[in-house]
């Protein structure tokens, strides 16, 4: 599902603008949409390819009714509609949380298509750890950007059917940004990416991952998808940061509108 497509936009030599790979329902927390309004926003925006995903943490158990609930939606001629959980990575080891079932049903009649990895947290050598535990343990950016790329890179192969969701957007809450990421690890990331076959979201909602990055994993033959993280229908498909500068000319550092908090 990773593979070109059609460019659209200034961004779109790197990233094609005519999917959503990251649309939240009311199955989350913080969701406000149901499924079939923001399928209706996708129609509306054009889409060729939407990604329907929810928050999970290991106890979750709506899984299968939302995928009941995207299952029963009525098809579309040329929208592709795609389902996913998102969870994050837990640990330096890799442990995503999402129930096991889930896991173990990826990309199975019944179960979702996807995983997608998230660094709500940093994940330490025993845990999660929040962005003040970051600041107030005072790890060095190095350990904790290293612990962050190499947790994902494992989260990745253990999962398999994954999708990297908003990559570096932990950085900002711990002061650090994507510069301090050394080209070694953009290209470890990238050759799990392409080892796994893993999509890598560029983030509308918390406009990441920036130019270089996108740069140097296209170039490492990354599949790049555009996403909005929406949380509400009328943020399906609607790019602006990703459109007007986005992966292509800004630095990918949130701006006076980026959200400072995300579910678990
Ligand atoms: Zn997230
Ligand atoms: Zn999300």
């Amino acid at each position: 599902m990773a593979g070109p497509a059609a460019p659209s936009g200034p961004a779109g030599s790197a990233v094609p603008l005519t999917g959503d790979h990251h649309v939240h329902s009311t199955f989350s927390d913080d969701g406000t949409s149901s499924p079939a309004e923001n399928l209706a926003a996708a129609v509306a925006a054009g889409l060729d390819t939407v990604r329907f995903v929810d928050h999970v943490r290991i106890g979750t158990t709506y899984v299968p009714d939302f995928l009941a609930a995207v299952a029963a939606l009525p098809r579309t001629e040329g929208l592709t509609v795609l389902t996913g959980v998102e969870a994050k990575i837990l640990d330096a080891a890799g442990t995503v949380d999402a129930p096991p079932e889930v896991l173990a049903s990826l990309g199975a009649p019944g179960g979702p298509d996807r995983v997608l990895l998230a660094d709500h947290q940093l994940p330490g050598p025993d845990g999660p750890l929040s962005p003040r535990a970051v600041l107030e343990g005072g790890l060095a950016p190095a350990d904790v950007v290293e612990l962050l790329v190499t947790a994902t890179v494992r989260a990745m192969h253990r999962v398999g059917r994954a999708q990297v969701a908003h990559p570096f957007s932990l950085l900002p809450k711990v002061h650090l940004s994507e510069d301090d990421v050394p080209d070694d690890l953009l290209d470890a990331l990238a050759q799990a990416a392409v080892a796994t076959g893993t999509p890598v979201e560029v983030n509308e909602k918390w406009r990441c991952p920036g130019p270089r990055v996108v740069a140097r994993l296209r170039a490492a033959g990354v599949g790049l998808v555009a996403s909005t993280d929406a949380h509400a229908a009328a943020a399906v498909g609607r790019y602006a940061w990703l459109r007007t500068a986005g992966a292509s000319t800004a630095p990918g550092t949130p701006g006076s509108a980026a959200p400072t908090t995300d579910a678990p």
